[in-house]
This record gives structure tokens, sequence and C-alpha cells, in this order.
């Protein structure tokens, strides 16, 4: 066996895993629980010699590392801060803005956990790496297979082909299947599902991926080497709330270092109304989520306006998931309708002078009404995550190439054709 600066176990049951690179869950029978990693590492300790979020290897679950990752960047921000009342305003910016070091080309947070579950892959491993996605990561995921030469296929609602363009085609070791007739994110997690078991192919497994987590946890450590110390509330939108919990965990860590405070970060996450199935559930105060007509989630999801977050079923009862998280946070949910987003995106790209997604408008539009009415003290130390931004500004600077679905089928189908028009492609 090799030596690794990580070990796997798993948060229900304690079982440690043998790491293959891909392992997802514990077969032991009971209820689920995520895989966490325990680092030989104590310390945040940046190594200043690696690229991008490799600075950060020794608190990742990876087995090698890949060149070609961008960065993030946090930065204090006095104008935005100003205008909603705030002193101390971080902003962990995940996108694209390169006056300012922000080098993710696909322009979201998502390229964190891609490159990171890559780069937690053996190198021997040949497998078909398969990946379900509202937009956003399909896109992060895309780019990084298409870099690493890495062989994926990926499934996604048909609506976010619009979003899927690149600096440079997609080599042909990206495929991408698109699911039309009102298909949704959850529809595409399905079928991805189904594909996952044909021989040759191996699940990316979404938030249960320990790398995918630790890869967007990554956000937090970039911002207390900007900060100094840990923030008080970190605010984010969230669908399913993978980046959050890669946060907490990140978080949990930091605490252990002891040099950035002792105390987590309260969790301040919101979605976009009039699909908030995890506010929903956390109102309740016990851990299950409210179940939901599909066809009532597909409508509403029709009508928001971020439509990443629009996962029907979070992970927010397993262990270590959104309720845990937000319990040991000592955190809070909040929705934010349209118009509110709307506002809070000019009001952005206003004080700050760069486009950011719908996404994380809906997270400063919470973030302006907890500091209005006082639920959060103006001398607090604050983060937002911008999860996505700077889409306009790589339009304006890139010529971008659409990518081709190499299948379409319809939401419908039944898993056996699906299955072989897979096989023939
Ligand atoms: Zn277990």
């Amino acid at each position: 066996m090799i030596a690794r600066h990580y070990t796997l176990s798993c948060l229900a049951c304690g079982r440690a895993m043998q790491e293959d690179g891909a392992v997802l869950s514990c077969a032991e029978p009971h209820n689920p629980g995520f895989l966490g990693a325990e680092y030989q590492e104590r310390s945040l300790r940046p190594d200043p010699a690696a690229q991008g979020l490799f600075r950060y290897h020794r608190w990742l679950p990876i087995n090698r590392i890949l060149p070609g990752p961008g960065q993030a960047v946090s930065y204090r921000s006095e104008r935005l801060g100003r205008a909603i009342g705030l002193d101390q305003l971080w902003v962990l910016f995940n996108g694209y803005w390169p006056e300012r070091g922000a080098t993710l080309d696909t322009a979201t947070f998502k390229e964190l956990e891609a490159w990171t579950v890559l780069a937690r892959r053996l190198a021997e491993d040949a497998r078909t790496l398969v990946v379900a996605s509202a937009g956003n990561t399909a896109a992060a995921f895309a780019r990084a297979c298409s870099r690493t030469l890495t062989p994926c296929l990926i499934v996604v609602p048909e609506a976010a082909m619009a979003t899927l363009e690149f600096p440079e085609p997609l080599q042909p070791c990206v495929r991408i299947i698109a699911l039309g007739e009102g298909a949704d994110y959850s529809d595409a997690i399905a079928m991805a599902e189904w594909i996952a078991h044909l021989p040759g192919y191996v699940r990316e497994g979404g938030v249960k991926n320990v790398a995918r987590r630790a890869g967007l946890g990554t956000t937090l450590l970039t911002a207390v080497e900007a900060i100094g110390r840990m923030p008080d509330y970190y605010f984010q939108a969230v669908g399913s709330g993978a980046g959050a919990i890669g946060v907490h965990e990140s978080a949990e860590r930091l605490v252990s270092d002891g040099r950035y405070g002792n105390r987590l970060p309260r969790l301040m996450l919101s979605q976009n109304q009039p699909f908030t199935p995890l506010v929903e559930a956390w109102r309740t105060g016990s851990p299950t989520l409210v179940p939901m007509d599909p066809a009532e989630g597909k409508r509403r999801i029709g009508e928001i306006r971020a439509k990443v977050l629009s996962s029907r079923e979070p992970p927010f009862a397993i262990r270590g998931g959104v309720f845990d998280v937000l319990t040991a946070s000592a955190g809070d949910m909040f929705g934010a309708d349209n118009r509110a987003t709307d506002c809070a995106r000019t009001l952005f790209e206003e004080t700050e002078g760069i486009d950011i997604d719908p996404a994380p408008a809906v997270a400063l539009a919470t973030l302006q009404e907890c500091a209005a009415s006082g639920r959060i003290p103006r001398d607090a130390v604050v983060a937002l995550n911008v999860s996505g931004g700077g889409r306009e500004r790589r339009r304006q600077e890139w010529t971008l190439h659409p990518a081709q679905p190499a299948l379409r089928v319809g939401a419908a189908m039944e898993r056996d054709e699906l299955l072989d028009r897979v096989a023939a492609l």
C-alpha cells in the first residue's frame, strides 16, 4: 500500500476506509454518512511552490498534483461593505477577474472541486468519470478533464448547454449528454447513476466525494490567509450545500490549528425563492427534508433566477450533511426572491466593478437583509462567497467555443435504451 498524507473514515460508524481514489461511502448497513479525511499535517501550511488550489495539497485528499488549475482570491471590500453597512466585509471571489488575481476560467468555484476530484484519482485509473451537473460543475469538469485528457461523461439538463463555452474547444475525451423535455438536475443525477454502473465507468459522486468537499473548502483557506483569522459569519447560496459543508470541514481543521481563532464561522446559507427545500427543512428543526412533489419542484425551479440552486434531493439529513453543519456552526438559512437577487447583482457590479452570477447575488441579498435588520453586528467579520463571477468579463476577453452534446435524450428515456445509446458513443 502507498503511504499517504491522509486517511479516510466513515463519519457515521468511524470505520477506516481503503482509499482507491474514488470510493464514496462505507459498505456497512447503517444510516448514510459521508467519508471524512484526516491529514497528517495539523497546521495550515500552504506550499508556495504549488499552483492554484494545490497550494493546500497537505489538506487535500489527493494522490497527485495536476498542472493547470486557476485560483480564487479573497479581498476586503470597502465600497460594497459601506453600501450595506458592514465595516469588515470580505469577498471570497471565485471566478474570473484577472486584475484581482482570480483566474478560475469557467468563472465559478466548481473549478476548485473538479481539479481536486481529478487529483484524488489514481493515475492508473482509466475508467471514464461520470458527472451529473446543473451547469457550473459540468463546465468545471469539462474544462479540467479536457486539459488533463481525462475521459469523462457529463450529464446535464439541456438548459445548461448555453453555459458550456470554453476558451478552447473541448478534447474528444469529454462527452456531454443533454437531457431535454424539462429535465432538471435531479434527473441528470438519476441518469448518471445508471451510466456509472456500466463497466469502465465510475461515478464522481457529487457531495459524497470527499475531494469535492475539500476542494470547495479551500475557499475558506484562501480567506483566512487574507483576513488573518476566521470570519464570524460566512454567507453562501446553496443548491446541494456541498460548498458550505466543505467550508465547515475546513473551519474545523482551522480551529484545530488554533492560529485563526477557536470559533467556527456561522454558516448563513441561502436559496432562491420560490425553490427553497433546505430553508423549509431547516425551519422544521428536524433533520428531514419536507417532501415535495417532483412536478411542483420542477415548476418552482422553472421560476428561480439562480438555476444552479436546483437540487431537489440535497444532503440535508445525512451524517455530516447540511443539518449537521448548520447545527454545529449555529448557522441559519434564508430565502431571497428574484427581485432582491436582481437588485443585489446590480449593487455588486456597481460597487465592485465586476459582474456576478445570480447564485452569489442570492447570498448577497440575504446578507443585505441581515445587515439592515441588525441580525449581524456592524463590526462583525463577514465573508461573502461570490461563488461565480466574471462571466461577462471573460466573454469580452476571449472568443468562446460552445460545447456540443455527444447525445441528446428525453428525460423519460428508459434505462436500457439510454445505456445502449451510451455504449454506442
Ligand atoms: Zn460506516
